[in-house]
């Protein structure tokens, strides 16, 4: 399905499609096409709207079919010359930036972070998330000191993130659990390290709803975290399964 035909079929989900459909076409056409290529947009599993008043359904949109579409095409560029980087699990990459060709080297590491940050965040949300439960429940008692406590001190955490970046919470495989911070597009998989979730700060995540205020949005987010994903995500973690 082509990414026109992905975000009618999204509009039409939503309702809006009417409303919005004229403008929304000369827009389209105005844009370039997407290139081709090996890298590919993972789709949303749910409509644009589906996290108001949280998160509103135009933030979405351009989130997810403009600013992280713009690091697929660029992975595809820099994959024209460099096959093996659609070749390779995107950890190993990420994990060993060093032994890339320097030309390429900033690139990847801003817009393969971006990539596999972003395919975690749209994961790690949904409608009707429901509640922590299970082994997550008691990793996030044990490590971070219970619900309240993770939530504040993640939103601090958020909060402190000078400029662009990410707030993520890290899981080990013995599945320990700590927060940690990250600039720009940057990833703990840069380090060795594996995401259970994580909340993106740049301002593009919230600014059309929040504006300058980064301390609401940290908050509301939290009615957006699919617990359940979460949940699978610790499980694969423990498993030594979890990739982006
Ligand atoms: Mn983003």
């Amino acid at each position: 399905m082509s990414l026109l035909t992905r975000r009618h079929v999204m509009m039409a989900a939503t309702g809006i499609v009417a409303a919005a459909a004229a403008p929304r076409l000369v827009f389209a056409q105005a844009a370039a096409p997407a290139p081709s290529g090996p890298f590919k947009l993972p789709p949303l599993g749910y409509p644009f709207a589906a996290l108001e008043p949280h998160i509103d359904a135009k933030t979405m949109e351009l989130h997810h079919g403009r600013h992280h579409q713009s690091f697929i095409t660029n992975l595809n560029n820099f994959a024209k010359d460099n096959p093996k980087l659609a070749e390779m699990p995107v950890p190993d990459i990420l994990g060993k930036l060093d032994a890339l060709p320097e030309s390429i080297r900033t690139g990847v590491r801003n817009n393969l972070g971006g990539h596999a940050n972003h395919t975690m965040f749209w994961q790690v949300m949904g409608p009707n998330g429901g509640k922590p439960s299970g082994d997550v429940l008691a990793a996030i008692d044990r490590d971070l000191g219970g619900m309240e406590k993770f939530q504040t001190d993640f939103n601090a955490s958020g909060g402190r993130q000078f400029g662009s970046g990410w707030v993520f919470v890290t899981v080990t495989k013995d599945g320990k659990l700590a927060i940690e911070n990250r600039p720009n597009q940057d990833n703990p998989m840069m380090d060795g390290k594996r995401v259970l979730l994580g909340n993106d700060v740049w301002e593009h995540a919230y600014y059309l709803n929040y504006q300058n205020r980064r301390a609401d949005y940290l908050k509301a987010w939290w009615n957006t975290v699919n617990w359940t994903k979460v949940g699978e995500r610790y499980a694969a973690a423990m498993a030594g399964k979890l990739d982006v």
